[in-house]
Order: structure tokens, then sequence, then C-alpha cells
């Protein structure tokens, strides 16, 4: 009995995407409650804005789908995604697909959004300079807005 249901777990992990195996380097942390996405988030704070160093660095991850909404940051944040397809778009500018490795600058004062692929879950790094105030909350991306690839 004890070898049946050993085969039976090695059976079910060989059938899991590579994905659903992997181990973030960082805690996931908590799901957010905050109204500023669609959704499920999770967001860990890694390191805080202190007297030396005024940026925060957090990891966000995203269930397939999830995407915040319009915002901008003040000084500007840098993502590195770590896991996943997700959207990253510029008011006024296309769309864009990004995927794990990928760097994105968003430009201080730059309305923009960003989040999950329908289909694939998603995961940053975000640092965020905190000299100039916190992010900015805006309105909801649309069905549409992300939909479309324009
Ligand atoms: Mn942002």
């Amino acid at each position: 009995m004890k070898v049946a249901v050993s085969t039976l777990l090695f059976v079910l992990a060989l059938s899991m995407p590579a994905a659903a195996q992997r181990t973030s380097i960082f805690p996931k942390g908590e799901i957010a409650t905050v109204d500023n996405h669609t959704g499920t988030v999770w967001l860990k704070e890694l390191s805080e804005p202190d007297s030396v160093f005024n940026y925060s660095i957090a990891t966000a991850t995203f269930a397939p789908g999830a995407k915040l909404d319009w915002h901008i940051h003040p000084a500007g944040q840098i993502l590195l995604i770590t896991e996943g397809i997700g959207y990253y778009q510029e008011r006024g500018k296309p769309r864009q697909t990004v995927q794990q490795g990928q760097v994105i600058k968003c430009q201080p004062g730059v309305e923009h959004w960003h989040g999950a692929a329908p289909k694939s879950s998603f995961a940053y790094l975000a640092t965020t300079p905190t000299q100039k105030g916190k992010t900015i909350w805006l309105k909801r991306v649309t069905d549409a807005e992300y939909r479309s690839s324009k």
C-alpha cells in the first residue's frame, strides 16, 4: 500500500506543470486587500525605505488574469520579472506582453498598468523610489483595455 501511494504521488508530480513545482526565492506574502487591482495579487515588502535607501523593494505575484489599476509612480519604478507571462501598458501606447527575465522601467509620472496574462501566473520584484511620494492610483483597467493589444 505504501508503494502504491508513493507511486501515485510520483505520477501526480510528473503531471504537474513545471511552474507549479518551482519555489520562489522570496516569500509570496499575503493576498492584497487594497482596492487597486482585480483578481488575486500577493504582496510582500522585502526592503522598506529608510534614511539611507529611499526606495522600497517588494515582490508581487499575480494569479492568471489578475492586474493592477492604472497608476503613476511619481519617481518611477523598475520591475524585474521573476515568473510567468504578463502585460505592461503605458497610456496611449500598445499593450506589451512581457515575461520572466525582462526588466521594465516605468518612467516617473507616466500612467501605466501591469498584470498577468489571462492564462499565466506572473511575478516580479518592484523597486519603487519613495522620495517624491506614494503611487497614485487611477481608473480600473477595463476588459476592453485588457484584451486589446493596441
Ligand atoms: Mn507600476
